[in-house]
C-alpha cells in the first residue's frame, strides 16, 4: 500500500527498533513510547484498521494475538500488559495500517479515559 508507513517499516525503507518478526507480522518498539515497554505489532499484510477485519482476514488477527504474550516478554514486559487497537477518529488513531500496541513495564493507571 503505497503512503503507508507501516507497509514502509515491513519493506524496510523505513528503519525500526525490532523486537520479532516471522512471515506474517512484524513487532517493533513505538517511536514515541508511553511506557517503559512499549512494542508495536503489526501484520504484513495492509489492513488499515480493526474496521477492516472480516471472516477471511482474521486469521492474521488470531494469529497475531496468539503470539503477543512471547512479544510482550521479549519487549520487556515482565509483569504484566495492556493490549490497545485504536480504530478510527475518535480512538485516536493516527496510523492507518492495524496495528496493536503492547504497553508495560510499570504499573499502568487503570483508565485510559481522563477523569471529569
Ligand atoms: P495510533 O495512534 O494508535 O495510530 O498509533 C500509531 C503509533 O505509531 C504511535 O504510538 C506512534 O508513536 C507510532 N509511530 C509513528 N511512527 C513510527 C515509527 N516510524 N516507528 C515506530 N513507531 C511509530
Ligand atoms: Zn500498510
Amino acid at each position: 500500500m503505497e503512503n503507508c508507513l507501516f507497509c514502509k517499516i515491513i519493506a524496510g525503507d523505513i528503519p525500526s527498533a525490532k523486537v520479532y518478526e516471522d512471515d506474517d507480522m512484524l513487532a517493533f518498539r513505538d517511536i514515541n513510547p508511553e511506557a517503559p515497554c512499549h512494542v508495536l505489532v503489526i501484520p504484513r499484510e495492509h489492513i488499515g484498521s480493526m474496521d477492516e477485519i472480516t471472516a477471511e482476514n482474521s486469521g492474521i488477527a488470531a494469529k497475531i494475538f496468539a503470539k503477543i504474550p512471547e512479544i510482550a516478554r521479549l519487549g520487556g514486559c515482565e509483569n504484566g500488559y495492556r493490549v490497545i487497537s485504536n480504530c478510527g477518529a475518535d480512538a485516536g488513531q493516527t496510523v492507518f495500517h492495524l496495528h496493536f500496541h503492547i504497553l508495560g513495564g510499570t504499573k499502568l493507571p487503570v483508565t485510559v479515559l481522563p477523569k471529569a
